[in-house]
């Protein structure tokens, strides 16, 4: 347990702070990494590990985290062991580590790819004190022979990188991560830790000290802005205009290299055959290929052999290409976190970076079907989640100030002036009385339906189900057929991000009145609202990623006589443009 560790002992890892030597951390940096200064707080956060202290860096993607714990792991006594949750992020560290470094055994990584023989290889650096940084997927640590031929060795500290895995509310939980603590206790209680992650709500931020057992860390925090990317969330109304729009803007960014995220695996092909069949260099990458042949795209992508990855989240995780121009969401990710990660992959280097989200009500009920499934208390958190990147989405406010806001830093009320809310202001209109018609409509359905019948109640559109339950004959029925239907799909969106109603997931999202929700009614108040009928699905023949799992082969080949029917309609025309080239 945290709590009955004992304080690291300096004569264990003898940090250069507490010896006669004093490092000359500036030269280290200029001969181990040819960098002339350090990056922000990084001289502190090395001086913090040194000194053997635990310490808790949160630090956003590409802000140079690595070197945190690079940098002292090559001036220390010892071996640096490093917890890395992926075996492509593994290799590409140590790559770069060697490419520093022109020695090949400074750094080496241990995980379930390897040989009997290339085990022995790493043993023996480790052994002969050749090797200063190792790299390990947390399962490694849970071998008990691996944990004896550590203990048995003197480790100069523990650096767990994307410290995040261990929480429930990151984006990336893994279980392994849990016990973490357990195995380095029984490797060396007495070793000082640095945890770094690029997650930075309070919530991860405790869960990590907590579940690491971190001891009075010092702590560092870095401001999230990424002032060079530009925000902007476009409609996802008709797939082929959305492909096009893909295409016509990749098209037009020749050169420029960057990531397509995708909700599936599925989707992933079909965008990357879409973008081969107009001209762009593209790969498909997701979890369901073998590892070869992700490591090869991965490959690719980053030595430019290809321009474009299309990818499923299991993509990008520590990848270090700082030339990535633009990051295209083709649906809602599952968590503003998730996002802020993916679009963090964009304009590493500082400069320019456009992160895009195709945003549509059916993605949403896509990400909200795949949770059916899951535990009870899963799908709460994420259903929160995605009610967050929703509000997100929808939100006619500042997209910089939304996402820093939600890391709980206060960006105040300036134009940002490098996203679309700020480059186009939303109209917002007020909603007091729509608000209080449908929390009647709600009322009088006695909290028993879901969002879509509730729709067609208002809007007074008579379905078979609304005859069969007489529904037709109450009070509410058309109420608001004055404004369309996606006018009320909006409001029931926005209701539902300030609280005044609640979908219950156990029951196929029924919609239910919270306390605030009766409140308003009792006195109902200005509710000023931002049009988005720019969001509304027009028609139904967008992917049916969310039910893939139950018509997958359906889908694909409702796409593909999309295309198709497409790329004829398309030839009728005389001149083509460079984007409409489609499959054959
Ligand atoms: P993070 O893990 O925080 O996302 P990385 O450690 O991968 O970021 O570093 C991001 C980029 O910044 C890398 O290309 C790295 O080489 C570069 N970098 C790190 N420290 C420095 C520095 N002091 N000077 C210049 N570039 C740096
Ligand atoms: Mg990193």
């Amino acid at each position: 347990m945290a709590s009955s560790r004992k304080k690291p002992s300096s004569k264990k890892i003898t940090a250069p702070e507490t010896s006669s030597v004093t490092i000359d951390l500036q030269s280290a940096l200029q001969e181990q990494f040819g960098f002339d200064q350090f990056k922000g707080q990084q001289e502190q956060i090395i001086q913090s590990v040194l000194s053997g202290r635990d310490t808790f860096v949160i630090m956003p993607t590409g802000g140079g985290k690595s070197l945190c714990y690079q940098l002292p792991a090559i001036v220390s006594p010892g071996v640096a062991i490093i917890v890395s949750p992926l075996i492509a992020l593994m290799k590409n560290q140590v790559d770069l580590v060697r490419s520093y470094s022109s020695k090949d055994d400074v750094a080496h990584f241990l995980n379930s790819t390897l040989t009997k023989k290339e085990i022995k290889v790493v043993h023996d650096d480790l052994q002969a004190g050749r090797t200063k940084m190792l790299y390990v997927a947390p399962e490694t640590l849970t071998k008990q022979d691996n944990l004896d031929f550590f203990s048995n060795m003197q480790i100069s500290f523990f650096a767990v990188d994307e410290a995040h895995c261990i929480s429930e509310w990151g984006h990336d939980f893994r279980p392994e991560y849990r016990r973490l603590r357990d195995m380095m206790d029984q490797i060396n209680p007495n070793v000082p830790v640095i945890a770094l992650t690029a997650t930075a709500t309070p919530k991860v931020q405790s869960d990590i000290i907590k579940n690491l057992g971190l001891r009075d860390p010092k702590v560092f925090l870095s401001s999230f802005n990424r002032s060079n990317l530009y925000y902007e969330i476009l409609p996802k109304i008709k797939k082929d205009d959305t492909l096009k729009s893909i295409v016509k803007f990749i098209v037009s960014n020749k050169g420029k290299s960057g990531i397509i995220y995708t909700l599936n695996r599925k989707t992933t092909e079909e965008l990357a055959s879409m973008l081969m069949a107009n001209g762009v260099k593209a790969v498909a990458y997701h979890a369901g290929l073998d590892s070869k042949l992700r490591a090869e795209r991965q490959d690719q992508f980053l030595n430019e052999d290809v321009q474009v990855i299309v990818a499923t989240i299991a993509f990008g995780m520590g990848i270090d290409k700082p030339d990535i121009r633009f990051v295209i969401h083709y649906n809602i990710p599952k968590s503003i976190e998730n996002y802020y990660q993916e679009t963090g992959r964009a304009g590493r280097d500082g400069l320019e970076g456009r992160c895009i989200l195709y945003y549509s009500h059916t993605d949403v009920s896509k990400l909200e079907h795949l949770m059916r499934d899951k535990p009870l208390s899963e799908r709460e958190v994420g259903a929160q989640l995605i009610n967050e990147s929703v509000a997100y989405a929808e939100s006619g406010v500042c997209r910089r100030k939304v996402l820093l806001s939600y890391f709980g830093e206060d960006f105040g009320d300036q134009n940002c002036g490098n996203c679309d809310n700020c480059r186009n202001p939303k109209e917002k209109v007020e909603a007091k009385a729509e608000v209080v018609k449908m929390l009647n409509t709600i009322v009088a359905l006695d909290e028993r339906f879901a969002t879509e019948y509730t729709l067609q109640i208002v809007t007074g559109h008579l379905t078979p189900q609304i005859k069969m339950f007489r529904h037709d004959s109450i009070e509410v029925f058309g109420i608001g057929k004055d404004q369309p239907s996606h006018f009320w799909n909006s409001l029931i969106r926005q209701m539902l991000l300030e609280n005044l109603l609640k979908k219950d997931i156990e029951e196929y999202g029924v919609l239910k009145i919270t306390e605030k929700g009766h409140a308003f009614l009792q006195k109902p108040k200005s509710f000023q609202i931002v049009l988005n009928n720019l969001f509304e699905d027009a028609n139904a023949d967008d992917d049916e990623a969310g039910a893939e799992a139950a018509s997958g082969a359906a889908a694909d080949d409702k796409l593909f006589e999309m295309l198709k029917e497409l790329r004829q309609k398309e030839a009728k025309r005389k001149s083509l443009p460079p984007f409409v080239i489609f499959l054959e």
